[in-house]
């Protein structure tokens, strides 16, 4: 038997759960190279809350991969929301709007228990040299790569998965990369060590005006914190912004006394701001496959997402395990057919994703410049956006074949 040779460039969040699964298949020759190498912790800077539809999406896909990533981590059980003087707006537990928990990780935790699970299959170092069409087959691909100063070429690839996130190479290589869309909002992120004496556990926000501060404990004892403050659209994040002053003044309240939890992230945060991560709120078109090739994108790759609810990497795990049952359900059938497994993915995926990115920038609307965050959390309490939410966490679309 002929195999099918798929190339996987990427090994982060939805490349190393694909290439857990793809490896497993016997109708499969199976690349994926990643670009760092293992030892390479340049995520550790960051903790992600990944939400319970991921969690879901994987207990589905690989239940043994998805106990070893949750013995990793924290549940992410409540989101509350309060005034930077410490007045409750909501909280609510993520029960009420969720068939099970979320988890709160260090990314670099993340990357370690998804790749420990592709062990082996996972070739690292690899610097991407050229990526295109095949001369001899248009539909398929090739890609060349450098390997710790060995060159190598993969010729006539079947299926080619650019699974290498926000910059993808490949999606640059055919299509291009999408131009960002910016949502109006800068956001500031770091981990510390956790020396707030139990002050702070689960998903919480603080909100001075449109101003909000976010925050959530991370194993092994870090916390992980998230400022935010309105930008105007396309602006740049200036240097004179980023000191202790400024975000003082932004964070504190101005007519009074800032509650304990808001006290000590203030004091975290201003130690760090030399480490601290800066970026613009942005999300970008969504594209699974490529029209004309058999060339497929998932996670960063296929879609930018406002970071609102956590659904970067959420999204991403659902896309991969979307992706990979949809693969082995096929080639099990015998339908070994990429460009049929193209078309199922982005019918899947597509009206999904799309939902989570509108939903991640209509909750957005409290960190918007003259955002009233009082009547902005009201909302979200109110049964037309916990049924959204709901639908977001629940309805996981992982492309099961509909009979007849
Ligand atoms: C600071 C920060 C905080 C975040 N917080 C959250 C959060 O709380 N919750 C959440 O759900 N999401 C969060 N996200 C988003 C989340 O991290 C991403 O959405 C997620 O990692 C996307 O997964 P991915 O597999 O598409 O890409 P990535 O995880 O980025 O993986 C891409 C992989 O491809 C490799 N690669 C890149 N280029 C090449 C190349 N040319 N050749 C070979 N390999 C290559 C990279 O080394 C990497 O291993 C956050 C992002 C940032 C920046």
């Amino acid at each position: 038997m002929k195999k099918l040779k798929i190339v996987i460039i990427g090994a982060g969040v939805a490349g190393a759960i694909l290439a857990r699964r793809l490896a497993r298949l016997p109708q499969v020759e199976l690349h994926c190279l990643e670009k760092v190498e293992p030892e390479d912790h340049s995520e550790a800077g960051t903790g992600l809350n990944v939400g319970p539809n991921a969690i879901k999406a994987l207990q589905q896909c690989d239940a043994e991969l998805a106990a070893q990533v949750c013995a990793q981590s924290l549940p992410w059980a409540s989101w509350r929301t309060s005034l930077s003087d410490g007045t409750v707006l909501f909280d609510l537990p993520l029960e009420s709007v969720a068939d099970n928990a979320g988890i709160r990780i260090r990314w670099s935790e993340l990357y370690d228990v998804l790749r420990a699970g592709a062990q082996g299959v996972i070739q690292y170092g690899c610097e991407i040299t050229a990526i295109a069409p095949s001369a001899s087959d248009p539909l398929r691909s090739s890609v060349s790569w450098t390997q710790r100063g060995v060159q190598h070429r993969l010729d006539d690839i079947d299926l080619l998965v650019g699974v290498d996130g926000r910059y993808s190479a490949t999606r640059s290589a055919f299509s291009g990369l999408p131009p960002p869309r910016h949502v109006g909002v800068a956001i500031v992120r770091t981990l510390v060590e956790d020396t707030s004496g139990g002050l702070i556990d689960d998903y919480e926000q603080w909100f001075n005006g449109p101003h909000r501060l976010l925050a959530f404990r991370v194993p092994p004892g870090h916390v992980y914190i998230a400022a935010t403050f309105p930008i105007a659209q396309g602006e740049q994040i200036h240097e004179e912004w980023k000191t202790e002053a400024v975000m003082r003044a932004t964070y504190a309240p101005a007519g009074g006394q800032p509650c304990a939890q808001v006290r000590w992230l203030l004091d975290a945060m201003c130690a760090n701001l030399a480490d601290s991560h800066w970026a613009r709120m942005q999300e970008s078109e969504v594209l699974f496959a490529e029209p004309q090739r058999q060339v497929m994108y998932l996670g960063d790759s296929a879609h930018g997402m406002a970071p609102t609810l956590g659904q970067g990497a959420t999204q991403a795990i659902e896309d991969a395990c979307c992706a990979a049952l949809i693969i082995e359900r096929e080639a099990a059938a015998g339908r070994l057919d990429p460009r049929g497994w193209l078309d199922l993915v982005s019918v899947a995926r597509t009206e999904r994703i799309r939902f989570a990115m509108e939903l991640s920038v209509q909750a957005t609307d409290t960190l918007l410049q003259g955002a009233d965050p009082v009547s902005g959390a009201h909302w979200k309490t109110e049964p037309p956006f916990l049924d959204q939410l709901s639908r977001l966490f629940r309805q996981v679309a992982l492309g099961q074949r509909v009979a007849g």
